[in-house]
């Protein structure tokens, strides 16, 4: 989710129960994903830190109360609070105090679960597990939510009736709901749709959401991942597009048995082991070219990151 939503949705509840400490929730809710500019940059040294990175270690239940305990610190110190009070021209004081602490916390497990309802997901139980949770319900930013919220922290900054003020809140709230309604429900009637014409070597199905609420892409696979089978389907015209077929591993020269080797060597990898982390599906593509394989893993959905990585392991002779 954008920014703007995890500062307004921990914001409109706490307002919503009449709390005042309603600025301590909302920052809070935006302070993990200031990920992007105070911890990022040490996923950047070395590929084995790949959870310092956006939506990576901050986004866990135990590193969130660091990160919002942190930021809220920060955000309560007269000198930094007054410079942006002023830039802002309005009143944004907090106090750090073990009420606001918990506060900010709560702001933080909005934005957890926000992210969670996103596609790709978060490391939630890091650090005991570096698994992503992911509803793949909403996408990472959803442009029109994102443009709902921009103008409701507008009505909110600007001096206006309090009433417009709880009515866009209440809108925000509403839209920002139902537009999860829909998708989880045309999430659900991608899936039912393709689940018909799925044929014996495919037996597993997931749907994942894009920028429009009616176009799903849907991977089917075995249940030994050697074959994946990626669609778009939309339905709203009831229809499926841009069908691909994957073969994992794809081995090209070579024996079986030495790419498997070479593969299991190549897992090891801490590039590969992000690229695998950052990746829907890591396929592998294994090309034997003069005692060396060259193995390629790719995403079959589009990813936000890089799309491939290279890794030559030489062949074992002995
Ligand atoms: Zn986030």
């Amino acid at each position: 989710m954008d920014l703007i939503t995890h500062f307004l949705v921990p914001y409109i509840i706490l307002a919503a129960i009449g709390s005042k400490n309603k600025l301590a929730g909302a920052f809070g809710g935006i302070s993990l994903d200031f990920d992007t500019i105070s911890v990022a940059f040490i996923g950047l040294l070395s590929p084995q830190l790949f959870i310092f990175t956006h939506r990576g270690i901050t986004h866990s239940f135990i590193f969130a109360l660091v990160t919002s305990t942190i930021f809220l610190y920060i955000l309560s110190r007269k000198q930094v609070n007054e410079f942006i009070s002023n830039i802002i021209k309005r009143d944004i004081s907090v106090e750090f105090t073990k009420t606001t602490i918990g506060i900010a916390y709560f702001g933080a497990l909005t934005h957890l679960f926000l992210d969670f309802l996103t596609t790709k997901g978060i490391p939630l139980l890091y650090p005991f597990s570096i698994t992503k949770y992911a509803a793949e319900i909403y996408p990472s930013v959803d442009i029109i939510i994102t443009i709902v919220a921009v103008v409701v922290l507008l009505v909110l900054y600007l001096r206006v009736n309090q009433n417009y003020k709880k009515a866009a809140m209440a809108a925000f709230m509403i839209i920002l709901v139902s537009f999860g309604c829909i998708m989880s429900y045309e999430k659900s009637n991608a899936l039912n749709s393709e689940k018909i014409t799925l044929t014996g070597s495919y037996n597993q199905i997931s749907a994942y959401p894009t920028q429009d609420m009616f176009t799903w892409n849907i991977v089917e696979s075995n249940a030994q991942n050697s074959s994946y089978r990626v669609s778009e389907y939309n339905t709203w015209q009831n229809q499926e597009s841009n069908i691909r077929t994957y073969k994992n591993p794809l081995i090209e020269n070579g024996s079986y048995n030495s790419a498997q080797n070479a593969i299991k060597i190549a897992n090891t990898l801490p590039v590969v082991e992000k690229f695998k982390w950052n990746s829907y599906y890591a396929l592998v593509d294994a090309k034997y070219n003069s005692n060396k394989w060259d193995i390629t893993y790719y995403d079959i959905l589009n990813s936000w990151t890089e799309n491939k990585v290279t890794v030559t392991v030489f062949e074992n002779r002995s």
